[in-house]
């Protein structure tokens, strides 16, 4: 299954009824003949909006096309807005001219989760799933909420900004989260994946290898791949061959561009100007065209731009041209594929000089049409193109004195120089083209997930090192999910003696204070854990006692002895189909881990209202909903209390903070210690964290505990403060 924003086929208003034409581009003839070949699917947006009940035809040739339809305001704002006018700017490093509207990211979500839905329902059967480019960032994972088994792949066509830039996005965990949602995720060149991983880590808190090319996202792994893209470079052998040829007289430089922002047009005619300035000789022997193909007029920073380059074309032209001669040839429109074929095989120089481009398939495309007298081409090195095409003259665009040299050089290069450059970068772009492209992008797509290694003790030494320093700890962990696994039932919930030993371990120590912070009732985890010297929280907080601290009993429950009694009778008659529940003094959580799938819902909806109707707080849990007092207390306060009990006011100058939790109810503390500890998330990728970074499992958490409780010991002037 192919997921793209636009289908193989562009439909168009034709009368009354609509007008089928290919979609344009070497992806579409890349991947159309694969899906000829096996079938399959292709999702994507129609390009008009369908009238009620209109609908476009869903065959093609061996294949089924899924149309995704779209209303006006959607394509205004999740195509023109947060695609066009939010990500193309901030991926392409410019984000002075990125808008972030809180709007169209709306709408830019509701429409991946619509393609999602387009594609759910064959996706575990479909070999691969490839969703590409950075209108469908979110798709993923909608897509894997929705289909567990699918094997989902992702390809970026521009850019992956570095790390500074790309967090300037509101949205920016959500962004990776939903690429993070796949099997394998493709981009053109080392250097943007290599931004993708400094991001998960730095944003997300993933883990990374940078030699496996894997990140690893709370339960899920992803692979990274590199993928050049390439053209079809024998049909544009072919086409230059025989295009009709033109006479003209002077030698000509040639640009090439959609008018986009990203092309460094001004900077090339300026670029243009300055060589007639060093280098007088080739005026009126030397022509630059200019080829700008009309792109996204709806936005304003085009028309604004297009503007710059009418005046700035002006400017320069009535600065030089003679009676008979022009030097720049300005043309803004498209071309036929066979005219433009011709214009780059008589073009002796090309200039692609793209302030920042994904590849750039005009420098591919001119060196495939070099089939009589070699030309040259230069091109930009912030093109993903100059990482492979090392035969170009590689230039800086903003550096209009080296442009304009290399531009001389190119047009006084030796034939047998400008031959050799040409034959190399022939060769390769020959052997890569788009189709040896599809292919390698679905070999690695088909092969078995790599996995990451278990997380090493140099790893959590790693992101421990610098903060902890040479203080004493103070470690808050949740119990169920955390330092035991999931099960059916709390009661089977026992703690493995290998975690039970790294538990010890760690309070033993004389700089180390260890506190659990536990949804169930105080006695039953004091006595599940069953070990003394420890602090323990229970009902998230609402009761602490043990270690160095006075008992504590939230003082606002005495007002909810009798309420809690009365929802517990409520709710015990509630408990059918297996559901159960589990009163905790104060608080009470109702268990539908062993409810039917399809009676859930509604039993869990009935559920909050009682709870709401009684006056306590719903709150969702691992398989079950708490009822809670809403008395403003949380595991984070509790946090607070136990720190400022322990420690005095001061707490933060005294010990670094530690916390770990799996599950909901720790995003309080983990919001609460932004800033102030390192927090850790436990398991699945599903949930957006607050934690600084995740642990796939359990088996993480004891290599944590590991490491604090073999760490060198406090200082001790830090340890007598602490005190
Ligand atoms: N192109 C076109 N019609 C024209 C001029 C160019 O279809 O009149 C094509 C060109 O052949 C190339 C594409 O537009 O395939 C531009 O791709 P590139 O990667 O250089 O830039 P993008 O527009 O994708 O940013």
């Amino acid at each position: 299954m192919v997921v793209s924003n636009r289908l193989p086929f562009t439909y168009t208003r034709a009368g009354d009824g609509l007008k089928r034409q290919p979609s344009p581009g070497g992806l579409v003839s890349a991947l159309e003949p694969v899906l000829r070949r096996r079938g399959g699917t292709w999702i994507g947006w129609p390009g008009v909006e369908l009238k009620k009940g209109e609908r476009v035809s869903t065959r093609a040739d061996k294949y089924r096309i899924k149309p995704v339809a779209l209303s006006e305001n959607d394509v205004a704002r999740y195509y023109h807005g947060f695609s066009n006018r939010t990500l193309w700017p901030l991926f392409h490093s410019l984000p002075a001219l990125s808008r972030f509207e809180r709007k169209d990211w709306n709408t830019y979500s509701e429409v991946n989760e619509c393609f999602a839905e387009a594609t759910a329902k064959h996706a575990a059967d479909a070999g691969l799933v490839w969703i590409h480019d950075y209108h469908l960032m979110l798709a993923p994972e909608f897509l894997r909420s929705m289909s567990h088994e699918a094997r989902l792949a992702f390809f970026l066509h521009i850019p992956f900004p570095p790390y500074d830039v790309f967090r300037l996005c509101p949205w920016d965990h959500e962004l990776l989260r939903g690429l993070l949602a796949c099997n394998l995720i493709g981009f053109h060149v080392e250097s943007y994946a290599r931004n993708f991983f400094d991001c998960a880590e730095r944003i997300l808190g993933a883990r990374v290898d940078r030699g496996a090319m894997v990140v690893e996202h709370g339960d899920r792994v992803a692979r990274v791949g590199i993928f050049p893209i390439g053209i079809e470079f024998a049909l544009y052998q072919e086409k230059a061959m025989k295009a009709r040829r033109e006479p003209h007289r002077e030698r000509i430089v040639l640009g090439v561009d959609r008018l986009d922002y990203t092309k460094g047009i001004p900077e090339r005619i300026r670029a243009f100007e300055r060589l007639l300035e060093l280098h007088p000789r080739h005026k009126e022997n030397v022509v630059f065209l200019q080829l700008a193909v009309p792109s996204r007029s709806q936005v304003a920073e085009y028309r604004e731009l297009k503007s710059e380059i009418d005046e700035l074309v002006g400017r320069v032209n009535g600065r030089f041209a003679t009676a008979t001669w022009s030097p720049i040839r300005y043309l803004y429109r498209s071309l036929g594929q066979e005219r433009l074929c011709g214009m780059y095989r008589d073009a002796d120089v090309a200039l692609v000089t793209p302030l920042r481009d994904g590849m750039n398939l005009v420098a591919k495309e001119y060196v495939a049409c070099q089939v009589d007298d070699p030309g040259v081409l230069i091109l930009s090195q912030m093109a993903g193109a100059a990482e492979t095409m090392r035969e170009a003259l590689l230039v800086n665009p903003f550096d209009l004195d080296e442009t304009a040299r290399q531009i001389h050089r190119a047009l006084t290069m030796e034939e047998t120089e400008r031959a050799s450059r040409i034959a190399s970068l022939r060769r390769r772009e020959r052997r890569d083209d788009v189709e040896a492209w599809v292919n390698q992008f679905l070999d690695v797509g088909a092969e078995e997930q790599a996995g990451l290694e278990p997380i090493s003790e140099d790893e959590i030494q790693g992101w421990l090192r610098g903060y902890v320093k040479s203080y004493p700890l103070c470690v808050f962990l949740d119990y169920d999910g955390t330092l035991t696994p999931l099960v059916d039932h709390p009661s089977k919930a026992r703690l493995a003696p290998e975690m039970r030993e790294a538990l010890l371990a760690c309070a033993r120590r004389d700089d180390t204070d260890l506190s659990i912070v536990s949804g169930r009732a105080l006695d039953d985890i004091r006595r599940i854990v069953g070990e003394s010297g420890l602090i323990y929280a229970g009902n998230h907080g609402l009761e602490v006692e043990g270690g160095a601290i006075d008992s504590f009993r939230h003082e606002d429950l005495i007002h909810y002895g009798e309420r809690i009694q009365e929802l517990t009778s409520v709710l015990e008659e509630l408990a059918s189909d297996g559901a159960w529940t589990e009163p905790k003094g104060p608080t009470l959580t109702f268990h539908l881990r062993s409810v039917p799938e399809r009676k859930r819902k509604r039993l869990m909806e009935k559920v909050r209202n009682v709870i709401m109707e009684h006056g306590y707080q719903p709150r969702d849990a691992h398989a079950a909903i708490e009822a809670r007092p809403p008395i403003g207390w949380d595991k984070g306060r509790a946090v607070l209390h136990i720190l400022r009990e322990c420690y005095g006011p001061a707490w933060s100058e005294r010990v670094r903070v530690i916390y770990v939790g799996d599950d909901q109810t720790d995003e309080d503390a983990f919001r609460f210690l932004a800033g102030l500890a390192m927090t850790f998330r436990v398991g699945s990728a599903e949930t957006p964290t607050s934690a600084l970074r995740r642990l796939p499992n359990v088996e993480d958490v004891r290599s944590l505990l590991d490491w604090i409780g073999s760490r060198p010991p406090a200082d001790p002037a830090l340890l007598h403060a602490s005190r």
